[in-house]
């Protein structure tokens, strides 16, 4: 098949943040200094910095190295051009997620900090609206002899919505899932995949993909990073659990008493969530780590939302408590609106589509690598 080539994928690859890659003069410094290129393996970064200095567009989105890297900033800090080669990995992560996206947004979200903020701005509005909508014209209805959180916002409704709201996510992941196989699993770069292949790694989401264990490949100083971000991951994982899946037992009138599970567990999610986002912000604003030295708009969107709906969390118990009806209803409206944000601009869209997308490219890794080697074998 004919190589097209796309001259201006430099320029489009720049929106995403990756803005230096044609300073880059292929020494391949950056791949041999890179913990998670193996012999006779992945070649990147500077294979795929390559693949965009000759406008190889499709060459980039068959591959799965842009999800090999886990962005220690190892090859930006030893690079002789600055071309930040991590930052470039990470532009093109962002750049495929976009290309696999269904409803269209994050390629907007990326591009625009214009198109982010009316996103975050509808986003976090529209729940508050409806919250509004229901106590006017629906079963909702605001008592204020006393804190009735589930007559100002019924827990029925609530989770319905949150149950449709999960399906669509759920629905725009799978969609972008199917888009992602399509571009790396086609029949030139993964010549020869049998069905078995599929079945025999589908071990690997789990055992590489959910596991993150790559990253400690990338040095001794990168582990305590690994932590916080497993630390971040449970913390978000446990709150999307409560929140989708148990929000009866989550959102009650009834106070229930310190031991209960019902308030540990969202406390220590609550907690996880503060401290990994607190440190990301503060990374982000000294710049001392090389991975924090270039933030594009999107990196900010991520840390803020998960820390507001964490600390608008801790204020509605605060007002529940203290029995104090007004602050509770408003603040929960709020907390509505930056949950909605932190979900609708991050999972299948944002930086949260890496949770997805990573862990499937780690499998279509295994089973390209799975095929060729029996191919290998047999000639
Ligand atoms: S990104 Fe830098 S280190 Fe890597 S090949 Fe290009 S010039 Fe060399
Ligand atoms: S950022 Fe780290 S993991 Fe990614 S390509 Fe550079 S050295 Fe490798």
């Amino acid at each position: 098949m004919a190589i097209k080539i796309q001259p201006n994928l430099l320029g489009e690859i720049e929106e995403y943040g990756a803005v230096n890659a044609s300073a880059c003069f292929n020494c391949g410094n950056c791949t041999a200094i890179c913990g998670l290129v193996e012999e006779g393996g992945a070649q990147f970064p500077r294979k795929i910095i390559r693949y965009l200095q000759l406008g190889l567009k499709e060459k980039v989105l068959e591959s799965t190295e842009p999800w090999m890297c886990y962005y220690c900033g190892e090859c930006s800090a030893t690079c002789p051009r600055d071309a930040n080669p991590g930052e470039i990995m990470m532009g093109v992560r962002r750049y495929a997620t976009a290309q696999y996206d269904v409803t269209g947004l994050s390629k907007h979200y990326y591009k625009s900090h214009k198109a982010s903020l009316i996103g975050i701005l509808t986003w976090f509005v529209l729940p508050i609206i409806f919250l509004i909508g229901l106590n006017l014209f629906g079963s909702a209805e605001i008592v204020t002899e006393r804190v009735e959180l589930n007559s100002f916002a019924p827990v029925e409704t609530i989770n319905t919505t949150a149950h449709i709201y999960a399906l669509l996510i759920g629905a725009s992941m799978i969609g972008g899932m199917y888009k992602m196989w399509r571009m790396i699993m086609n029949k030139e770069s993964a010549p020869g995949v049998k069905i078995s292949d599929y079945v025999s790694e589908f071990k690997t989401i789990f055992t590489k993909g959910a596991t993150v264990k790559r990253w400690l490949d990338c040095g001794e100083e990168h582990k305590f990073r690994w932590l916080k971000h497993y630390i971040l991951v449970l913390s978000y994982g446990t709150m999307f659990l409560l929140v989708v899946g148990f929000l009866k037992w989550f959102q009650t009138d009834e106070i229930y008493s310190i031991t209960h599970p019902q308030r540990w567990i969202g406390y220590l999610a609550t907690i996880g969530l503060i401290i990994t986002t607190l440190d990301i912000i503060r990374g982000r604003m000294k710049k001392e780590a090389e991975i924090h030295k270039h933030s594009h708009h999107t990196d900010w969107v991520f840390p803020i939302s998960i820390l507001l709906v964490a600390i608008t969390g801790i204020l509605i118990n605060i007002f529940r408590y203290s029995g104090l009806p007004w602050p509770t209803y408003i603040i929960y409206a709020i907390h509505l609106g930056v949950t909605a944000v932190m979900l609708s601009t991050e999972v299948g869209v944002g930086k949260w589509a890496h949770v997805f997308y990573r862990p499937m490219a780690l499998y279509f890794d295994a089973v390209k690598r799975k095929a060729a080697n029996r191919i290998a074998a047999d000639e």
